[in-house]
Formats: C-alpha cells, structure tokens, sequence
C-alpha cells in the first residue's frame, strides 16, 4: 500500500489568498459595477527593463542557430552571470564573495524551501513571526515540527516581531541550528541595522548554527547606513547564506531568476561532530536535482548589471518606492501606526482592529484589497499589509477612497 508522507496533514490550509480572493470574488459579484483596486499580492505590475528584454531576444536568437545554439548549462548557472552578480552585488559593497559561491536558480522560493533538505531531520528551527510562509511549510512538510494548536506548531522557535522590539525580534533564549531572517522584511517592511545584524551573527557563531538570510527586497533598500547583504558584516561567511532574486530588483516574477550565496567557508556538522561544507552540500543537491535556469532567462538576468539595466531597475524600484511613500504618508494622515515602506515595498499598518476586520473594511468601504497581517502568523494580528505593486495612479485612487471610508 502507497502510503503518504503525513507531515502534509499537519500543514495548515493555504488560507490567507485563497480566503482574499474568496471575500474579493463575493463583494465584486454584489457590486458589479463597482471598481476594485488590489494592493494585497505582492506581485510586480511594470514590464521587465528595455535592456532585459533586448538581451532576451538576442539570446533567444542565439537558440536558433547552429553556432550559437546552447543546450543544458553549468548547474550553478553561467559563469558570465556569477561573475557580475559577486562583483556588483557583493565585492563593490566590501562582501567579500567570489562567483564560484552563487548558485543560479529558477526562484528563491524554491531555493529557500529546498535548502532544508541539506540539514539533519531533527535541526532545531527559529522562524519569525510574521513570516513569509515558506520556511515554515517547508519544516512542517520535513517532519521537524509537532502537531499545530493555538496558531503554533510545536518544535518551532518563534522569533517575534512586534511594535515593542520594533519588528526585530530578539535572539532566541534557546538553543536552535537554523535561523531564518528577512530583510527587508515581508511582510513587516522593515530593515535592521548592521549592529543588530552583527548579534545575529555572533549569536549563529556562539551556537555554531546556521542564519538563512533571505534578501529578496534587498534593492529597495535606499538608506547606504544599512546593509544589503549579510555578507557585509563579519563573520557572516562562516555561518550564513543568502537568498537573493530578480523578481522584485527587476521584474522578473513571470521570468523567473534569482540565486543563492553559499559561502565555501559555511560549515555544518555531522553527528560525531566533524564539520563539512555546507556549499559542498548544496551543489550535490542542485546538480542532482537541478539543471540550472534557461540560458536566455541568464542572459536578461545579466543585463541588469548593464549601464542601461541597472538605471531601468533603479528607475522600477523608484517607481514603486514612490508608491510606497503615498501609502505610508496617507494611512499615517489618518491616525494609523505604520512601519516599512520606506526601504521596502511593503507597509505594515496597525489596523487598531482584527485583521480580517479592517481587511472587510478597506474592501467594501473603499474597494480595495490588503492583505490581513494575521495570515502570517500569530504577531501579525490586528495589523494589514499593503503592498507599493501597482500603477502609481491606481494607489493614488485607492488612497483617496480609503481617506474618504475612513475619515467619513
Ligand atoms: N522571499 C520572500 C521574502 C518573498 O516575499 C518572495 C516572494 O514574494 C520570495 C522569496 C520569492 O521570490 P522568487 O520570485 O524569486 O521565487
């Protein structure tokens, strides 16, 4: 008899969009005339850069003929992409990482879900709180957490992050392996300084445990005082790994690219104690079950890191960073407690209410979709999220109906 892997039965239900669209679909089935503005997903809405899509086609072309034509690539993806991502993302900040520590992928999601598989079944796990949902889901589906009961699974260290640490939650009173952070972080928006960065650090070392960095809105952050990679603090190279993608810093959701930073020097250890390269790991599992990113997806990834890329992102993230501030500036008008959106896409409101509350609100008083903060865990309740994707004049008319809901 086929039997399942019943670690999926303990999962919670994927509630938090599936319910979104659920109360989305009703109120626009009641109010058919009425015009929705979505500000929930965090989903890009501006088209990939010209420079991109013009290294895209020309790749593309290259597929078509004899010559240039290119069939599977190196695991860790091409060389000429590695090398412009260590230089320009980590060696021009004083990171001192080298191309042949990235590895290529098809997302960090993905790759931040499938790292886990490299530690041992009963690694001791610290995940935030709010979180993004994969680190959790993908522990839950590992076996490495217990049953689920008043919105906790048992076996988990949770780091919470609330108004009283300012969403930078404090070390962990316990001994746990494998730490997860975001920064910026979804869904609070908020970023942490080099100095709280480095206890994390120092923290990971005292422990000999392992910080999983996810940088994935890295680009938006635009304040030089803070650090953009973990790798520009000390130490970070022995206990730390990075999450980085193209899916925000340039528009490549649909597209689909990112990479992973693991430094030759990160170690984790056997039972009897001997330690090994975590890297060493990490390429048996990708060449294993991986064949890198397509070629022409490579080719518009590097251009990026073109003089014409780099101003066309830049000019991406100033777009939605302009957003960011209306939203922020208005919710903040209206008397509400707001966090992020400053060095991040995302805002973090006090709804001063229940989630699914002021969620209910904003849809049928204003139109508009956000995404309550208590489908991210526990800490996010009585808080919503809204997202800086989309057209600058849509978040325009989505700010003033919410000024008239809710000032009215
Ligand atoms: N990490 C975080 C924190 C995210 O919010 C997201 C997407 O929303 C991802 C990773 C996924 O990135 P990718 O599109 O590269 O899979």
């Amino acid at each position: 008899m086929i039997k399942i892997n019943e670690n999926y039965l303990k999962l919670q239900a994927s509630y938090l969009f599936s319910e979104i669209r659920r109360r989305t679909d009703e109120f626009q089935e009641a109010n058919a005339d009425k015009d929705i503005i979505k500000l929930g997903i965090g989903d890009v809405t501006r088209p990939l850069p010209k420079a991109c899509i013009e290294a895209f086609h020309r790749a593309v072309d290259e597929m078509a003929n004899d010559d240039t034509f290119r069939g599977y690539g190196p695991e860790q993806g091409y060389e000429f992409l590695r090398e412009k991502i260590a230089k320009a993302d980590f060696q021009d900040h004083g990171a001192e990482i080298s191309a042949d520590e990235i590895f290529v992928s098809d997302g960090a999601k993905c790759d931040t879900g499938n790292i886990q598989e490299i530690f041992s079944s009963d690694t001791r796990i610290a995940i935030p709180d709010p979180v993004y949902p994969v680190y959790l889901d993908t522990n839950v589906m590992a076996g490495r957490t217990g049953s689920f009961g008043d919105g906790r699974f048992d076996g988990i260290t949770y780091l919470e992050s609330t108004r009283e640490n300012r969403f930078i939650p404090d070390l962990p009173g316990e001994n746990v392996d494998l730490i997860y952070l975001c920064f910026p972080n979804n869904p609070t928006g908020t970023t942490i300084t080099r100095s709280q960065l480095q206890n994390w650090v120092n923290f990971a070392k005292e422990n000999q445990a392992l910080i999983l960095y996810d940088a994935a809105y890295e680009s938006f952050i635009q304040n030089t005082e803070l650090p953009k990679s973990i790798f520009e603090i000390d130490g970070a190279r022995e206990v730390a790994i990075e999450f980085r993608s193209f899916s925000k810093t340039a528009g490549f959701t649909g597209t689909r690219c990112a990479y992973t930073v693991v430094p030759k020097s990160c170690m984790a250890y056997a039972g009897n104690g001997e330690a090994h390269s975590v890297h060493n790991l990490w390429f048996r599992r990708q060449s294993t079950k991986f064949n890198a990113v397509s070629y022409p997806v490579q080719r518009a990834a590097e251009a990026v890191y073109s003089e014409e890329g780099r101003a066309q992102a830049q000019a991406l993230i100033d777009y939605y960073l302009k957003n960011a501030k209306l939203i922020r500036t208005e919710m903040e008008a209206l008397g509400y407690e707001c966090v992020g959106g400053e060095n991040s896409p995302y805002i973090w409101i006090d709804g001063k209410t229940d989630s699914w509350q002021f969620f209910d609100l904003l849809l049928e008083k204003a139109g508009v979709v956000c995404t309550p903060g208590a489908g991210f865990g526990k800490c996010g309740e009585g808080y919503i999220r809204i997202s800086a994707f989309n057209n600058y004049e849509n978040v325009e008319k989505a700010m003033a109906r919410i000024r008239k809901a809710l000032s009215g």
